[in-house]
């Protein structure tokens, strides 16, 4: 049984497991490698300077799994919610993790099988987004939502930004108070 369960490897979720995983939280991160960003050429993510859309998307991986998240590449086809988490499942084979954050980018076809709320897009090209809270919340109970999937500006330190901020708003949740990452320059 995972703690959290991340669908989605690009900017939002790797960002989000970096900081789960880190948190001590077990993590699974998991990707179909459909990623947008890995057609990017980008030149305004802060302190990453110039560097391609594969590249900055193979950092954020291995960023969490150094961290200690378990990454996985497959397709969640359906999540089913159980007495005490949920069940993904895969081609390969199904997962538990007692919550999940969607992290999908374009793809809103698993979120809206499993009834989370949609709303109207605000960003170019984005007709349609997840009906998110301000802390990252959708309306179905354990499941969170980050990045392009949940309607925040497409660009990769936004989606990024957007993926730490509702992972340290899930582990505060879990732990039962505000979660602060800061490790000190020895
Ligand atoms: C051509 C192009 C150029 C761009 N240039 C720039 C730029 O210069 N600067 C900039 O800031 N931004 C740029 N962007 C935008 C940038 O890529 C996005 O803003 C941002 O990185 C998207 O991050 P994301 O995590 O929301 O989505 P993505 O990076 O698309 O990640 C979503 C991930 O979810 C996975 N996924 C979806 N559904 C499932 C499922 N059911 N099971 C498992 N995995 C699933 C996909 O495989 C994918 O890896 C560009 C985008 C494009 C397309």
């Amino acid at each position: 049984m995972f703690d959290i369960a991340i669908i989605g490897a690009g900017a939002a979720g790797a960002s989000a497991a970096i900081f789960t995983a880190k948190a001590g939280k077990k993590t699974l991160l998991i990707d179909n490698d459909k990623s947008m960003t890995k057609r990017a050429w980008i030149e305004n993510h802060y302190g990453a300077g110039d560097i391609t859309g594969p590249d900055l998307v193979e950092r954020g991986k291995g960023q969490a799994v150094k961290q200690g998240a378990e990454l996985v590449q497959g397709e969640v086809t359906n999540l089913v919610k159980k007495e005490d988490g949920f069940l993904l499942e895969t081609e390969g084979g199904s997962y538990e993790a007692k919550h999940v954050i969607l992290a999908t980018g374009v793809a809103l076809g698993l979120a809206e099988k499993i009834g989370v709320k949609t709303k109207e897009g605000t960003e170019p090209r984005i007709k349609t987004v997840l009906d998110v809270d301000a802390s990252g919340k959708t309306n179905v109970d354990g499941v969170w939502a980050a990045g392009t999937c949940a309607g925040v500006s497409v660009h990769t330190i936004i989606t990024a930004g957007d993926g730490a901020k509702t992972a340290i708003n899930l582990i505060s949740e879990i732990n039962g108070e505000r979660y602060v990452d800061h490790d000190v320059l020895k």
